[in-house]
């Protein structure tokens, strides 16, 4: 009865903005014009600043696991001890990638929803002899965010030398990051916060994270290697390998929509959209898989209603034709309710349309909830001052 329209709610990628989709569309240049090349050079000081960066700010073509294993490959050495530290599906990726490394690879594992505490890390490391640590800022698969700055500050404190590695896929661009707390190696890629297509992983590498590459002297890696880059990173008038031109462009793009709107307000919005959608989704009976203080501000995962027995595959099939695309769960949630990802350039319409659509697939999948009830509490939230 409707024309068709889909808002894509997933954790990644996320509905672009015209003015990125615009840039990702102009012609391709030479990666070597200087034009170019200072565009290049903007992109990578906006970034830079907007982490607080010592170091250098990477940008290379490919995906946030790209990000994950340059960050691996240029710091870990086959005898190096690592401690890693997996709140779910992501983290245990990076043992995988962290194992294929190293034999000298530990771990520690939340319940699903949770995340590891700054005591286990402590008591962990306390064994002594690691040398670097990893850990996932935001959980895409659980919604879980960990207390990023005190627990790096609190580790930071005791371990002066410890390499310290953070996932920031799901989370850079929606949150505060400030690397001078003790971070060493902070990742993440362009179609999640960020806002833009998929295409480009960021990594920003303190100082000490610099020096450390070179200490290992040469890595088998050549592709990731820090020191193949970091000419290039300098001044993208050289070669090494060519970057994904109109892909920086977009990211450019995106990153004036970011200043536009202010690092502040941005990181602001995503805290109180949450939250609202939180307690508006509750009113018809989902709970969020994460307790109140681990809430992400990018994607939250709510489980369907105890006792219903809803169909999964049913209701995300509902409310994709009701017009809105959200994820499955996975590990210990799967099944038992959906992601939806809220992060990067969403408007009030977005939120209101994707709530209503959610609405909408409850009532047809027999929830008997009262039409506009989720609405109510939402509208109520968004017009409170
Ligand atoms: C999405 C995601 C990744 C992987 O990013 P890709 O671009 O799919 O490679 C890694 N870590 C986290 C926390 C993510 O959310």
């Amino acid at each position: 009865m409707f024309p068709e329209e889909k808002l894509l709610m997933i954790p990644g990628p996320v509905p672009v903005k015209d003015s990125i989709l615009g840039a990702l569309a102009s012609e391709a240049r030479s990666h070597v014009d200087p034009n170019f090349a200072a565009y290049f050079q903007q992109v990578l000081s906006d970034m830079g600043e907007m982490m607080h960066c010592d170091g250098i700010t990477f940008l290379v073509a490919g995906g946030g696991t790209l990000g994950m294993e340059m960050a691996a490959a240029n710091s870990v050495s086959a005898d190096d001890k690592v401690l890693v530290c997996s709140n779910g599906y992501f983290g245990d990726r990076y043992i995988d990638i962290c194992k294929r490394r190293s034999r000298r690879v530990e771990e520690l594992h939340a319940k699903w929803g949770e995340c590891v505490t700054l005591e286990q890390i402590e008591e962990k490391l306390a064994e002594g002899g690691f040398e670097v640590l990893f850990m996932t800022h935001i959980e895409t698969s659980t919604g879980a965010m960990m207390d990023l700055e005190n627990t790096v500050k609190g580790i930071r404190a005791d371990y002066p030398d410890l390499l310290i590695v953070i996932d920031g896929v799901a989370a850079g661009g929606a949150v505060e990051v400030d690397m001078r707390w003790g971070i060493d190696i902070y990742l993440s890629c362009t179609q999640k916060a960020f806002g833009s297509v998929p295409g480009n992983m960021l990594l920003w590498a303190s100082k000490r994270a610099i020096e450390r590459r070179k200490n290992m002297g040469e890595i088998t890696e050549s592709y990731v290697d820090f020191e193949k880059w970091m000419p290039v990173m300098e001044d993208s008038r050289r070669y090494w390998v060519t970057p994904a031109v109109n892909n920086v462009l977009a990211l450019g793009e995106a990153i004036k929509i970011m200043k536009e709107e202010g690092y502040e307000n941005r990181y602001e919005r995503h805290k109180r959209v949450a939250a609202m959608l939180a307690e508006s989704l509750a009113a018809i009976g989902f709970e969020v898989a994460c307790a109140p203080e681990l809430r992400s501000p990018t994607v939250s995962v709510f489980l369907y209603p105890e006792g219903m027995n809803i169909d999964d595959n049913k209701f995300r099939k509902a409310a994709d034709d009701e017009g809105v695309t959200l994820a499955s769960c996975l590990g210990d949630f799967a099944g038992k309710g959906f992601r939806l990802g809220h992060m990067a350039n969403y408007t009030k319409h977005t939120i209101v349309s994707s709530v209503a659509a959610i609405e909408r697939a409850c009532i047809r999948c027999g929830m008997g909830i009262e039409p506009g009830a989720a609405l109510a509490v939402l509208q109520k939230e968004m017009t409170a001052v």
